[in-house]
């Protein structure tokens, strides 16, 4: 498997805020990395500055081989690198399906293409076919969610960032989208996922780093760092 997504010794400031401090870490192609971490660690500014959203101050984060930290937004977006922000923000007076319809956008291919993509996320994600024609902000919390994977889903993603997907669901409804992360994943999409739920996260997850005020303080097997005594006490209250 070869390195998919690295970053190296990124910093970032929010006026004088120190936010990240010389962060590094790697996703290879197929994996599931997490980065687990309390409230404010920096989990959200660092999935900002991949996505291009946020300015660096210093360090590299090269996609694909490509140098990514200095191009726009919507460039990463087009290379396969595709963002499921906190907080979902769907489109509420716009329907499932129109909701969807927006992730092709900046897509290049034919209507046959995205089509065959309508297709494989309702194949996915059932629930949303069921409720295409319905406006986006009479679904509930998990299934807002869901179609916010569903819209990224349709850039033709070769990596996902999620942050935070499982913020403000119920435990049955965490456990659904976690499988859905499994199953797109397993569809052939690395994943990037931010979490505060770190035991979930640690399931689903090959790799882990967690994440405090700002700085990488462990890394490893996912497996491992959920039997780490420190990473138990500190996440997983136990
Ligand atoms: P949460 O889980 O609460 O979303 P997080 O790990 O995603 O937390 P960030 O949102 O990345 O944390 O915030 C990291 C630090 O940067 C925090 O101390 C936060 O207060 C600060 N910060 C974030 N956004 C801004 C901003 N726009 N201006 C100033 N400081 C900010």
């Amino acid at each position: 498997m070869g390195e998919m997504l690295s970053v190296k010794n990124i910093n970032v400031f929010y006026g004088s805020i120190h936010a990240i401090r010389d962060v590094s870490f790697h996703v290879d192609d197929g994996e599931i990395v997490t980065l687990i971490g309390a409230n404010g660690a920096g989990k959200t500014t660092t999935m900002h500055a991949i996505s291009g959203l946020l300015k660096l101050q210093s360090g590299e984060i090269t996609y694909c081989g490509e140098i990514i930290s200095k191009m726009e937004a919507h460039k990463i977006i087009r290379l396969g690198l595709s963002q499921v922000p906190e907080g979902r923000r769907v489109f509420s007076g716009l329907t499932v399906q129109q909701n969807l319809m927006l992730g092709a956008y900046t897509r290049r291919d034919g209507k046959e293409a995205i089509q065959n993509d309508f297709d494989m996320v309702y194949e996915l994600l059932p629930r949303l076919k069921e409720r295409r024609s319905q406006p986006a902000g009479t679904l509930s919390g998990g299934e807002q969610q869901m179609l916010a994977i569903g819209r990224a889903m349709m850039c033709k993603p070769k990596m996902l960032l999620l942050d935070e997907p499982s913020m403000g669901l119920s435990p049955l409804l965490v456990k659904e989208i976690f499988k859905i992360i499994r199953d797109v994943n397993r569809n052939g999409v690395t994943v990037l996922l931010v979490e505060q739920n770190a035991k979930m996260a640690l399931e689903i997850a090959n790799r882990a780093y967690v994440l405090e005020t700002g700085t990488i303080k462990m890394e490893g097997d996912a497996h491992e760092l959920a039997n780490n005594i420190e990473v138990r006490k500190a996440y997983l209250g136990c």
